[in-house]
């Protein structure tokens, strides 16, 4: 939990008196005002309106909202986004080419400052049913209330079994065209993949650049039609086995085949499979689609009545505004279902 937020305003004396009325004032009208300033001694409640879980671009996004409607909300985040180790971020409106940690500091401070809304650093290690909504419980053993839960909880990329690959991730090593692809547009690009992931990727690709290899670790499964289509458009497959990948600061240099022969690139990309971040959507039956994505409907609502998702971990439309936008979704359409209910 975080102290009182040192960035609102001090009041000046005339403020002062001038607020000082407007209290007296406050305290003759009816409950919904009141409610507001007794909101302010929530910081150490443990009882909430909505928990989200993971407050990264999505989570925060859904607090706002929530906040703003005010709901009583708390963030339990791990501070562990996806994107990291990536130098910069593109593609997200007024913040492109900020670092992701810029975009988050500036979203949490941003979000920091509604006393509506309390921010926990740690990891949430399991979720429960309850005759009111959910419990939530942290490794430390904390626990905390809630109607409603948000999870925005991402996914986890698996790494290929190939040295050097992690430190490349989201330097060089791409998983977005859209992301990063203008800045090594035009520029020698290898595309680890095989069969149809791999031709698709490389089709997508081929947009940003003409100097194309596919790179497919082993024997290609490309079918006939695609390996010509491929030629056609003058891309090289490689079947070699890949040992590693020489880089400086992930920035790769070359690609070391097992043969121990190489192969210069500036870029690759790949699409990796990937795990769910956080499993407690599942142990409290979320149900998940084929992808592997949380199954929801349009107003964000997984399969389990109470329980919202938003972000990477529900949909393949990997991107911050994308995230964001859908956090902001989850945390409307609950609070205007809680809205409703009491009403
Ligand atoms: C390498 C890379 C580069 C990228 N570059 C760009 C880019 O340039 N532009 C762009 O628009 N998009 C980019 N993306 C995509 C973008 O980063 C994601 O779409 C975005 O981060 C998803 O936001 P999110 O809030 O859903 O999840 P995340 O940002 O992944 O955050 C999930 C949060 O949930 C927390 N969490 C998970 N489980 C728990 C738990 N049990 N308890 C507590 N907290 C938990 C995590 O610690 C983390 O803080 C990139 C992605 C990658 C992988």
């Amino acid at each position: 939990m975080n102290d009182e937020n040192p960035t609102l305003p001090s009041h000046s004396r005339r403020e002062f008196i001038k607020q000082s009325g407007l209290a007296l004032v406050t305290l003759s009208l009816p409950y919904p005002i009141l409610k507001i300033s007794k909101d302010n001694n929530m910081k150490n409640n443990k009882n909430f309106d909505v928990i989200i879980v993971g407050g990264s671009y999505s989570g925060l996004a859904a607090a706002m909202a929530l906040g703003r409607a005010l709901k009583k909300v708390l963030i339990i985040d791990g501070g562990k986004p996806c994107n990291a180790q990536t130098p910069h971020s593109h593609n997200f409106l007024t913040q492109d080419g900020k670092t992701p940690l810029e975009i988050a500091t500036l979203a949490k401070q941003q979000v920091e400052n509604y006393d509506t809304i309390t921010f926990f650093e740690g990891l949430a290690n399991s979720g429960k049913k309850t005759n009111t909504g959910f419990e939530v419980q942290v490794t430390s053993g904390k626990i905390f209330w809630a109607k409603k839960l948000i999870f925005a909880t991402g996914i986890k990329d698996e790494m290929p079994n190939i040295e050097g690959f992690s430190d490349c991730w989201g330097i060089s090593m791409l998983h977005c065209p859209y992301c990063h692809g203008y800045e090594v547009r035009n520029e020698k690009t290898g595309i680890l993949g095989n069969g149809e992931h791999g031709y698709e990727l490389i089709k997508l690709i081929s947009n940003w650049t003409n100097d194309l290899t596919l790179y497919t670790n082993g024997p290609s499964s490309l079918t006939i039609e695609q390996t010509e289509m491929l030629k056609k458009h003058q891309i090289k497959i490689v079947e070699k086995e890949i040992q590693k990948l020489e880089h400086q600061k992930g920035y790769i240099q070359n690609i070391i085949f097992r043969d121990g022969t190489k192969a210069a690139v500036k870029a690759m990309y790949s699409r990796n499979s990937f795990e769910q971040h956080c499993s407690i959507p599942e142990a409290l039956g979320c149900e998940l689609n084929d992808e592997g994505y949380i199954k929801v409907n349009p107003s964000q609502e997984t399969t389990i009545d109470g329980i919202y998702a938003c972000g990477d971990n529900v949909t393949r439309l990997r991107s911050v505004a994308n995230s964001v936008a859908m956090g902001t979704a989850a945390g409307m359409m609950a609070s205007k279902k809680m809205i409703l209910e009491q009403f």
